[in-house]
């Protein structure tokens, strides 16, 4: 299976991935643009190794869940305190594990708000502070997008300024720049293959053997072979 995010030269996959049982269908969350269109992308300056993407979707775990609930009331209590009491009851928000440049995603239509759970682990950052944040910034989106009534207004221009003064966060900045990028600068693990010397880096330790894609797919078939497992090379300076 192929790791989208970790390089673009070298492609490797892990010996579990191999075994029949792995899942096949991914039950994650229902692709939102089939569903509304997405109005709102919110950009994170990240470069093109961003760190590790190779978690697959996942069954919504209950904590998922509840924190889904905790986080739907917390905007309709937003809203509520805004006199927004009709359009309250419309807005849920869902995690999604699928975003790897955005901190959040509103989408007007179906009055959805997203929210990347990678927020709740950035390293040096306070998870719950982000979300907060991140759940104002978007739910100003939707806010605007009603006030305007249908007028075109520019995504992050004065309507929306004025919302996120009303949820108490003015001064919003119009992108978070700072929290996924600093993941991109933890990245310290090298691993090499043994065989062609290519090397991938890593933010984390591989927790299965994953072998060079290259030399297994040369060599034997494509299927793995622990001769081209990769090894680490470089650990975590201190
Ligand atoms: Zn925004
Ligand atoms: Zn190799």
């Amino acid at each position: 299976m192929r790791d989208p995010g970790v390089s673009c030269q070298l492609e490797f996959f892990a010996a579990a991935d191999l075994e029949p049982s792995s899942p096949a269908t991914k039950p994650g969350p229902a692709s939102p643009g089939r569903l509304s269109f997405p109005v709102i992308h919110e950009r994170i300056n990240t470069g093109p190794d961003r760190g590790k993407t190779a978690s697959k979707s996942k069954p919504q775990s209950t904590s998922d869940a509840l924190r889904e609930q905790t986080l739907t009331t917390r905007a309709v209590m937003l809203l509520v305190g805004l006199g927004l009491e009709a359009i309250a009851p419309r807005v849920t928000v869902r995690w999604n594990r699928r975003m790897r440049t955005a901190a959040g995603r509103a989408y007007y239509e179906a009055f959805r708000i997203e929210l990347n759970p990678g927020l709740l682990t950035l390293p040096g950052v306070d998870g719950n502070a982000e979300v907060d944040r991140t759940l104002r910034h978007e739910l100003a989106h939707l806010i605007a997008h009603h006030r305007a009534g249908g007028r075109r207004i520019e995504p992050h221009g004065d309507e929306w300024r004025r919302a996120c003064a009303d949820l108490g966060i003015p001064g919003e900045a119009r992108c978070h720049t700072l929290p996924f990028q600093s993941r991109r600068l933890t990245k310290k693990l090298i691993y090499g293959c043994p065989a062609c010397g290519s090397e991938i880096h890593r933010v984390r330790r591989f927790r299965v053997a994953v072998a060079c894609y290259d030399c297994c797919r040369r060599e034997n078939g494509g299927r793995y072979d622990d001769r081209f497992r990769l090894k680490l090379r470089r650990a975590p300076q201190a």
